[in-house]
């Protein structure tokens, strides 16, 4: 159908998977129970899928995507525009969806959809972007012609934290180039992480089992994901943990795989001396606390030069102070609940922690249910765990460097290196800090949360292999083929 005639009641049925473009009962004994992180409202019961029903889910997205890579390019695209459109029409709908099931803000929820709209968008453009070359030989009369092809069935594993975006800019470039997907969302947002994209794309037009949604815990299914003999590309996005995992499966069973790793982040955001300094404090606080800082390139680690430091501490109090916690379908909350109990417990555990190691807590509050409201710590060392781990919550530690030198050793003082950011006045220093910080990516006077859909994303170290968006997600989800002409018969040595 095309967007035009869209039927726009809401989506339902997400108690059912999506495999060979029928939505079916999960065949397995366990049931996934999707819940509201702010009042634990039960949203849906799924029955979880069976290795069973995931190799049905291979085998149809291997037999559909031949068909579909024969396609043209602009039959390809119109599916992705028509993606555009929905999502579009239905934005009420989504954000409604993101904010009941991942306890997204309206004001996260809205920038959510919004980055997964660009991504799509860019993604419609690859289907005529998508090129190959021809280059000279040394052979004489033989030609070397490069093809770039689609790399078939890709396997996609999401986490719940942006759910429709960071699944979206995995499906989208992945179809648009003529491949198929399995996608397996995480378990706390099957809806927004899968289903209702698979939703989305049926409406929009997309032939039957070249996106398949296979709902089951990582555990039960997520090796088999992997291991299956189909996909030729693995695009995890995730933990650090769970990713290596990934990387040794992939790699290690009888079938050898491309796997492209997101995964987590340590974002140091560093404010030079002369800096602007309210710009500096705004920004502190909506890149810690956009999301309740469960983002992989949320500010972990705020940097101070001395000379700031006691300034940037009263004043980024005050802030952090007026921020309201708590309902986030409320159009003025900026800090809503953590996604579930386990993660509440993980930031309970580093708020003791933090304190047992001596650093200074100016400002806490009552955990209610699943919502953590603000912490800040201060006297926080590069040592400390606050400073060495993922936090994924509302806690923030604030470290003081004596001078730029040291703010720069302080912030490459990590196993990861997804985003980062600096403050100062001065251009040319800012870019010289920039170039000195071994991250994938750093902001000068702003956040270290930054998605351009025609910029490259991603991180070096522990936070991953591979890039996202533009013509870097666009090799990615390709392989290359080098087809040689020999025009005159070749004279061989013997
Ligand atoms: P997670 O690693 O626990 O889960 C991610 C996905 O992997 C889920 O779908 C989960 O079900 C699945 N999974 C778990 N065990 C598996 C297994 N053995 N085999 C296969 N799949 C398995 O991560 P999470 O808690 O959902 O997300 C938070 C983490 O993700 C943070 O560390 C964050 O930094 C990182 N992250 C990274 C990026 C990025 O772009 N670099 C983006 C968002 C989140």
């Amino acid at each position: 159908m095309s967007a035009n005639n869209t039927n726009t009641s809401a989506y339902s049925d997400f108690h059912l998977q999506y495999i060979a473009g029928e939505w079916q009962k999960g065949k397995d004994d366990s049931v996934n129970t999707n819940t509201n992180p702010y009042n634990g409202d039960a949203l849906v019961k799924i029955q979880q899928a069976t290795e069973v029903q995931l190799n049905e889910a291979y085998e149809a997205a291997s037999q559909a995507q031949q068909e579909w890579a024969k396609q043209t390019p602009a039959a390809r695209a119109a599916v992705l525009y028509n993606v555009v459109n929905i999502l579009d029409q239905r934005q009420e709908e989504i954000i409604d969806w993101l904010i009941k099931e991942s306890g997204s803000t309206r004001i996260k929820a809205t920038v959510e959809l919004s980055t997964a709209r660009a991504i799509t968008l860019e993604a419609a453009t690859f289907p005529n972007r998508v090129h190959g070359e021809i280059r000279p030989s040394n052979t004489p009369d033989k030609e070397n012609f490069i093809y770039r092809e689609p790399i078939g069935v890709v396997a996609v594993i999401s986490p719940w934290n942006f759910p429709l975006h960071l699944t979206q800019r995995s499906i989208a470039p992945a179809l648009a180039l003529g491949n198929a997907v399995v996608l397996k969302p995480a378990s706390d947002t099957p809806v927004t992480g899968g289903l209702l994209l698979a939703k989305v794309f049926e409406e929009a037009g997309l032939p039957k089992g070249l996106l398949n949604v296979v709902v089951g815990s990582g555990s039960e299914i997520g090796d088999a994901i992997v291991e299956h003999k189909t996909p030729s590309l693995v695009s995890f996005t995730g933990s650090t943990s769970v990713g290596k995992h990934i990387g040794e499966l992939a790699n290690g069973g009888d079938y050898i795989k491309k796997v492209a790793l997101e995964l987590g982040g340590n974002s140091p955001f560093v404010v030079l001396k002369d800096a602007d300094i309210d710009q500096a404090v705004k920004a502190a606080a909506f890149g810690k606390f956009l999301h309740q800082g469960q983002i992989c390139i949320a500010i972990n680690r705020i940097i101070i030069e001395d000379a700031l430091y006691d300034d940037f501490v009263t004043r980024f109090l005050e802030h952090v102070k007026t921020l309201q916690v708590g309902d986030p379908d409320k159009m003025e909350t900026a800090v809503g609940p953590i996604i579930n109990e386990k993660q509440v417990k993980s930031l309970k555990d580093k708020i003791a922690k933090a304190q047992e190691e001596g650093a200074k807590m100016i400002l806490s509050g009552e955990i209610e249910g699943q919502v953590v409201p603000p912490h800040i710590f201060t006297d926080v060392t590069r040592e400390m765990d606050l400073s060495r781990n993922e936090v994924f919550g509302p806690l923030v530690g604030i470290i003081r460097a004596k001078d730029e030198d040291d703010a720069l050793s302080i912030a490459n003082d990590s196993m990861y290196g997804l985003s980062s950011a600096v403050f100062t006045q001065d251009l040319a220093k800012g870019l010289r800090f920039a170039r000195g910080i071994k991250a994938g990516m750093t902001h000068i006077n702003d956040i270290s949360v930054n998605d351009d859909s025609n910029a490259p994303f991603g991180g070096e170290k522990n936070s991953g292999i591979g890039r996202f968006n533009g013509e870097w997600v666009l090799e990615e989800f390709t392989r290359l083929h080098w087809i040689s002409v020999q025009h005159q018969p070749r004279e061989y040595p013997f």
